[in-house]
C-alpha cells in the first residue's frame, strides 16, 4: 500500500531543511502506516539548460491550495508532497519557479474539509520544495484564514525552506519594498498584491498584506527599479470564473507596467484568461488554478504554466504549457 517512492528514501535525499521526524508525526497522526516519503533533491542544476551569461528562464503557476480536498488527497496517500510530483520536474529544472499560496500554513487551528477557510499543515511544504519553487505570493484573500499567527507562520515558516514570500512579511512598509531574487547576474524584483485580504471573516486590514491599489503599485514599483533589473507584479484580483478579466485587473497591471514593471502575473478567478502585450510589459490575467480541488467546472480544472526566458533585462521568448488539474495534481496536456 502506499504510493511508489520513485526516488528511494534514503535520508540523503532530503532537502536539508525538511524534517523526517515531523513528516513521520504528521502521517501518524493521520492514521497513515506507511513510512512518509521523503521529497527527493532534485539538482536543479543538472536539469537547467546551460545558457549564456544572464540567460534565465522564469515559470510562473496559478493557485495553490493545500486543503479541503487537495489535504484529503495527500492523507489518503501519506504522500505530503502528492500534489506536486508530476510537476516537479518541469518547475524545478527553472531559474525561478512562483506560485500563489492560497492557503497560509499554521501550526495551529482546525483543518476544514469544506468550505472557504483553508489551512495547510506545515508538513505539506514538501510538495512546493520538491517543485522547486522559489517564490510565493502570500497576499490573497485566504491570506489571513489562520489568523494574526498565519500570517506570521506562513512567512517564517516559507522561508526557512527557502521559498521567498512576496505580497506580505512582517511590516507594511517590507512589504511595499518587494523582495529581490538574483539568479545570473540579473536582479528580479517582486512585488505581490490581492483585491481582498478579509474573505468575509474580518473587519480590519492587516497592513503586513499589500492591497491592490493602482497608485500604490506605481509607487512600489518605481522604488523597486532602482534596486532591480526587472520587476514583476503578482495580482490576485478579479471576479471568480470569469473569462475575461474586469477593469479593476486591467487598471492595476496597466498601472504597473505604466511605472515600469515588465511582468503582471495575475491569478484569482480559477480559470485562465488572456495574456496582454502593454507597453514594454506582458501581463497575464489569470493563471487559472495550479494545486486545487474544484471538479464541478471544466474551466477550474484547466490551468497555464507560464516560462519567460530572458536574456540580460530582455524578454527573448515566451511559452505556454496548458495543465489539467487532477486530485493527484496538476499534469502537462
Ligand atoms: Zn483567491
Amino acid at each position: 500500500m502506499g504510493p511508489t517512492v520513485p526516488f528511494g528514501s534514503s535520508t540523503k535525499l532530503l532537502p536539508p531543511k525538511f524534517s523526517l521526524a515531523a513528516a513521520a508525526a504528521f502521517l501518524a497522526c493521520i492514521g497513515c502506516s506507511t513510512p512518509p516519503v521523503a521529497p527527493p533533491e532534485i539538482p536543479r542544476k543538472a536539469l537547467a539548460r546551460p545558457g549564456p551569461s544572464g540567460y534565465n528562464r522564469l515559470i510562473f503557476a496559478g493557485d495553490v491550495m493545500l486543503s479541503r480536498g487537495v489535504r484529503k488527497a495527500i492523507v489518503a496517500a501519506c504522500d505530503s508532497a502528492l500534489p506536486f510530483r508530476k510537476i516537479a520536474p518541469l518547475t524545478s529544472a527553472a531559474d525561478i519557479a512562483f506560485v500563489n499560496l492560497e492557503s497560509p500554513f499554521s501550526d495551529t487551528g482546525p483543518y476544514h474539509e469544506g468550505g472557504l477557510v483553508f489551512h495547510a499543515a506545515p508538513e505539506m511544504i514538501s510538495g512546493l520544495q520538491l517543485a522547486g519553487i522559489a517564490i510565493a505570493s502570500t497576499a490573497n484573500n485566504h491570506s489571513r484564514d489562520c489568523g494574526s499567527h498565519g500570517v506570521d507562520y506562513t512567512i517564517s515558516w516559507l522561508r526557512s525552506h527557502g521559498i521567498t514570500p512576496v505580497g506580505s512579511s512582517e511590516s507594511e512598509q517590507a512589504t511595499h519594498g518587494g523582495v529581490i531574487l538574483e539568479r545570473h547576474g540579473i536582479r528580479f524584483g517582486f512585488l505581490g498584491y490581492t483585491y481582498d485580504q478579509q474573505n468575509g471573516n474580518w473587519r480590519d486590514i492587516d497592513r503586513r498584506i499589500a492591497l491592490a491599489d493602482p497608485a500604490v503599485v506605481a509607487d512600489d514599483v518605481s522604488s523597486l527599479r532602482k534596486r532591480a533589473d526587472i520587476v514583476i507584479v503578482s495580482m490576485h484580483n478579479g471576479i471568480e470564473y470569469m473569462p475575461r478579466p474586469s477593469q479593476k485587473q486591467i487598471d492595476f497591471a496597466h498601472a504597473a507596467v505604466d511605472a515600469g514593471a515588465t511582468l503582471v502575473i495575475g491569478h484569482h478567478p480559477h480559470v485562465v484568461q488572456p495574456e496582454e502585450h502593454y507597453r514594454d510589459g506582458l501581463i497575464f490575467y489569470s493563471l487559472g488554478n495550479f494545486v486545487f480541488d474544484q471538479y464541478q467546472r471544466e474551466a477550474t480544472q484547466q490551468g497555464e504554466l507560464v516560462e519567460v526566458a530572458f536574456l540580460g533585462k530582455r524578454i527573448i521568448a515566451e511559452h505556454t504549457f496548458r495543465v489539467r488539474i487532477t486530485p493527484t495534481g496538476p499534469e502537462l496536456e
